[in-house]
């Protein structure tokens, strides 16, 4: 890194922000600014990053760097490996200003609350001026999201998506939208069969290049303790690679989407989802063509409106929401923990080992691809700890670490909010919770599980049907407040009271046999 001559402006670029149409660059002159960017040891251990994460965000990082070399940009660039690397983005940016003194600092908004209050007390404390540019990469703007709230008793999902399809002129016809329907939910359910899944197309997959390659040396030497495996790495990490990926989800997986998109199947990790995340998460793909791609699709008759709008749904509606509810309720919102759960998060989480079929599969598949689909995070590995009583800060730090496209500002809502209904109800009308029922009904898991989902007690209760029953059982009287829970505490009243003394029984005979993580 050398950094010794002076500059106009520092354009700070986070690992998050690899795009060069974003706000930053839009004064930018290669004469007197230069780009700024650094891999700091910090960003893999504030939560103990898996592999694959780490190496996704250095190889895109490195490779975007490689870019703006390219054009001849002068860029300061620390490594993780330099001998003079410093650990944090505070530390690493402080040396850079006290080097080379720009007349200001020029950023995109960044993602986290975490780093863009790290970033200004540098510029504070250096005395230069930071500018934070809007992120253009998402439709709908903080202010935004905050006058959609304004008024609302209670935010939901479906009005917002209605708010930005019409705004957007998404699947609209006029101000109708397209077939006289907002939601295909009920048309997207369907389980898989053997021959489906026998059908769906191999990926898109990326062999590592010599960047890579390097990348991943460094993460095996580096973050040999940290949790998952890199032997499956092929992730997209460049723009080209992304929109490669995109096009191959819309012309081979998309028609499939919307059916399909809850359901699970053993040793299938792929499923017929974009898997796209990253790529969007890291700024490779902008929303917009994703999106647009999308709904072309569908006019062009190369797959139905019901699995277009269950597709766009996912990015138009709950990505830019979660996102507004991020940035509204932070920084409290971390500290949220409505039904009081305090339990350490089980260790087999780090391993996978465990005898439970459906969390087993979700788990291993997590920790050797960075990567579990929607259903598999919100109604496995996240309904579990939710009817144990798992901490919300533990759940939150296993998402934020283990998967490749994880980052604070999506993770958090959907890990504190939507899976373990710490907000009491702010970002999910009422606790997303299920039995074995549910996912024997969704997968084959149980078909090979030593466990029977229908069972409540019993050696060979399935440890969901208990903990699902615990749980109403354990919330009882706060629920009950929650029309939407009507029903599934009905059948609750219903249970005699040998019923419940047999079922607290055996959800704390779960809880005693965890071993709790010490890391
Ligand atoms: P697809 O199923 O193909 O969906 C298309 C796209 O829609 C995704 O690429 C993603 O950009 C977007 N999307 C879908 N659902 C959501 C959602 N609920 N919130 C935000 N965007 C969504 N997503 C992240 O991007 N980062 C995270 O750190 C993250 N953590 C999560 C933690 C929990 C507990 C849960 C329940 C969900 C989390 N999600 C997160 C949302 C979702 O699970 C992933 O976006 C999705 O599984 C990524 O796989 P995919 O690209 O194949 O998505
Ligand atoms: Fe999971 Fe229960 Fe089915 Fe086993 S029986 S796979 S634990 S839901």
């Amino acid at each position: 890194m050398s950094d010794k001559v002076s500059y106009r402006n520092l354009i700070v670029v986070l690992g998050d922000q690899l795009n060069i149409n974003a706000a930053a660059f839009d004064e930018f002159d290669p004469l007197h600014d230069a780009v700024w960017m650094a891999e700091v040891e910090e960003e893999s251990t504030h939560v103990w990053s898996s592999q694959s994460r780490i190496a996704m965000f250095l190889s895109a990082m490195r490779h975007f760097a490689e870019s703006i070399q390219a054009q001849k940009w002068k860029l300061i660039y620390q490594k993780l490996d330099d001998v003079s690397s410093l650990p944090s983005l505070a530390e690493c940016l402080t040396k850079t200003l006290q080097a080379c003194r720009p007349q200001k600092i020029i950023m995109t908004a960044p993602g986290d609350w975490r780093v863009l209050r790290a970033i200004q007390g540098v510029a504070r404390q250096e005395s230069i001026q930071l500018e934070i540019q809007p992120d253009r990469h998402f439709y709908c703007s903080v202010r935004e999201f905050k006058q959609h709230m304004t008024g609302r008793k209670s935010l939901r999902l479906e009005y917002f998506y209605r708010e930005m399809r019409r705004r957007h002129g998404v699947l609209m016809n006029d101000e109708e939208p397209l077939a006289g329907r907002w939601n295909f939910d009920s048309e997207n359910r369907r389980a898989l069969s053997a021959s489906t899944v026998a059908g769906i197309p191999t990926p898109s997959q990326f062999e590592p290049d010599e960047i890579t390659r390097e990348v991943l040396r460094l993460v095996a030497s580096r973050f040999a303790t940290h949790p998952g495996s890199i032997k499956n790495f092929a992730w997209p990490v460049t723009r080209e690679q992304a929109l490669d990926a995109l096009r191959k989800f819309i012309d081979e997986r998309l028609a499939n989407f919307g059916p399909y998109q809850d359901a699970m199947w053993p040793d299938k990790v792929w499923l017929f989802h974009s898997h796209l995340s990253a790529s969007l998460n890291l700024k490779l793909l902008d929303p917009r063509e994703v999106v647009g791609a999308a709904e072309q699709a569908y006019r062009c008759g190369k797959a139905s409106l019901a699995s277009v709008e269950g597709f766009i749904r996912q990015i138009l509606g709950w990505r830019e929401y979660v996102r507004g509810i991020y940035w509204t309720q932070m920084p409290d919102y971390l500290d949220r923990n409505e039904l009081e759960a305090c339990l350490p998060l089980p260790t087999f989480y780090w391993t996978g080992e465990t005898e439970m079929t459906c969390l087993r599969d979700a788990l291993k598949q997590t920790l050797n691809y960075g990567y579990a689909h929607h259903i598999q995070r919100l109604m496995i590995t996240s309904l579990y700890t939710l009817l144990l009583g798992i901490d919300p800060r533990a759940v939150h730090a296993w998402y934020l670490s283990v998967y490749v496209d994880a980052v604070e500002w999506a993770e958090l809502p959907n890990t504190l909010g939507m899976s373990q209904f710490a907000d009491g109800g702010l970002m999910a009308s009422k606790p997303y919770i299920a039995s074995g029922q549910y996912i024997n009904r969704m997968s084959p898991y149980c078909k090979t599980c030593p466990y029977d989902p229908k069972r409540r007690t019993g050696d060979n209760a399935c440890p969901m049907t208990v903990l699902y029953w615990d749980f109403l059982l354990r919330h009882e009287s706060k629920l009950s407040q929650n029309q939407r829970m009507i029903m599934q505490l009905r059948n609750v009243k219903r249970l005699s009271e040998t019923e419940r003394v047999d079922i607290r029984a055996a959800a704390e005979s779960i809880r005693r046999r965890l071993t709790p993580m010490t890391q």
